[in-house]
């Protein structure tokens, strides 16, 4: 359930920084230890699990939304 404040929202997480890379997290280009301090930090910050979360939700959007690549290297499913 989203929770909605209207005070300015206080960002008590204890890793603010790892925010800048939740954008490489959705879109896969971070390195697997960054990733692996991302998922250990979300399991125990809310705040950044749903920063997260959001960010996967734009990186799907513009997945689908991406014009198709070169076939030449995509394997047949
Ligand atoms: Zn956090």
């Amino acid at each position: 359930m989203p929770q909605k404040q209207n005070s300015n929202r206080e960002h008590r997480c204890s890793q603010p920084q790892l925010g800048d890379l939740f954008i490489f997290y959705v879109n896969g280009t971070l390195a697997s230890d960054q990733r692996k301090m991302i998922e250990e930090h979300i399991s125990e910050c809310p705040e950044c699990r749903e920063e997260l979360r959001f960010f996967a939700t734009v990186q799907e959007a513009m997945a689908k939304d991406e014009p198709p690549q070169k076939r030449s290297n995509v394997s047949h499913k």
